[in-house]
């Protein structure tokens, strides 16, 4: 068996913990005789599971009791759309900060279901930088204002949570969730898809505080509304019960580190080991303004296309894949989510130099 290290913005890494785990119950889960993948999700053994999954990711994270979790599929992507229509419902109005790809979709989705407003953006400097608090234009009657927290493709994280009057901030936290403590209540909803940070492809992990459930906008569909899911326990109809399994494992392994505590050291020092050699090499660059640096998704490039592409071709042929930048952006990509090991980001520096004594 070999494993590379692989830099996939998502899917990516998982533990190999967790996959040795998951391996070893696949043919017969707690001598139930059957895989996790097989079983009936109203069954008992499976009942466990999904009640285990959501009580593990409360103490991780620190959710509190007035928040509900759902586990629900269609991507991150669907949120875009089940936002608006279940929270844009009492006046009707919402305040978006596009600071990138994924905020920007968010956005334009919403503009179908009421007056999506534009708080701010970073488009003007190709999204290299976060709107501070001073840039935003906000909404004292928005219904929520959306942020999407950490930029998977620009490689940019916010470095403080807007200060909204009260107005429920609603975070995209797909590319960082339990990559560092959090304090939920700041927050009115919080969703991710699971493919980074949690899982496999498949689950969508949504935290919603409870008086935000409320009716949504008439003809949503029943799998998009809010109080349905929580009404069912995210069982409506068939949850992604093996995502939800594995999710379990992972918040094991991420416990065993620490919690989002041991999570948050892990990750600055990886990070900081890739952005200390970028800062001084006279190859590679980063656009990325500093305080605004992502821990999870690390954006750098040469400046010249062509030894990006030869870059890129040569880290795969020394075993470090996905290293291309996604093609919005050019350059390169790094993602480093909680479950690349601190070996894979030296590997990786070590290649790095050893490119640039090369081709400097
Ligand atoms: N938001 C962010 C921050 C993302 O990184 C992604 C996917 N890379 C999405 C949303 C879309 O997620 P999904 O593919 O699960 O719909």
């Amino acid at each position: 068996m070999s494993r590379i290290f692989n830099f996939s913005a998502g899917p990516s890494m998982l533990p190999v913990s967790v996959l040795e785990k998951a391996a070893s119950e696949m043919l017969d889960y707690n001598n139930s005789g059957m895989s996790v993948m097989e079983m009936s999700h109203r069954s008992k053994v499976y009942d466990k599971i999904i009640k285990d999954t959501e009580r593990k990711l409360r103490e991780v994270m620190g959710i509190p009791d007035n928040y509900k979790v759902l586990f629900l599929q269609g991507g991150a992507t669907l949120q875009f759309s089940m936002i608006p229509m279940n929270l844009m419902t009492k006046n009707r109005k919402a305040d978006y900060i596009v600071s990138g790809s994924f905020s920007g979709k968010a956005y334009k989705e919403a503009q179908k279901y009421g007056e999506a407003h534009l708080a701010a953006t970073s488009k003007a400097d190709n999204f290299s930088h976060i709107p501070t608090q001073e840039e935003l234009n906000l909404s004292p009657d928005a219904d929520y204002l959306h942020i999407c927290e950490n930029n998977t493709i620009f490689g940019t994280t916010y470095n403080y949570l807007p200060e909204t009057n009260g107005v429920p901030i609603v975070s995209d936290m797909s590319s960082c969730i339990l990559s560092k403590p959090v304090d939920v209540e700041k927050y009115g909803v919080i969703y991710a898809g699971a493919q980074k940070n949690m899982g496999p492809a498949g689950l969508t992990v949504v935290i919603i505080r409870e008086d935000l459930v409320g009716e949504p906008l008439d003809k949503t569909p029943v799998m998009m509304r809010f109080d349905e899911m929580v009404a069912n326990d995210s069982m409506y109809n068939t949850p992604p019960t093996y995502a939800i399994y594995i999710l379990g494992l992972v918040l094991d392994w991420v416990e065993s580190m620490g919690g989002l505590t041991g999570m948050e050291a892990h990750n600055t020092k990886k990070a900081a080991l890739l952005y200390d050699y970028l800062d001084q090499s006279k190859l590679f660059k980063t656009n990325v303004v500093k305080e605004n640096r992502s821990l999870m998704n690390v954006t750098f490039m040469t400046g010249n296309e062509e030894l990006d592409a030869k870059f890129v071709k040569e880290s795969a042929e020394r075993g470090f894949s996905n290293l291309k930048g996604h093609r919005s952006v050019g350059g390169m990509r790094a993602s480093i989510y909680n479950a690349m090991p601190m070996e894979g980001v030296e590997a990786l520096v070590a290649f790095m130099k050893e490119f640039e004594e090369k081709n400097a």
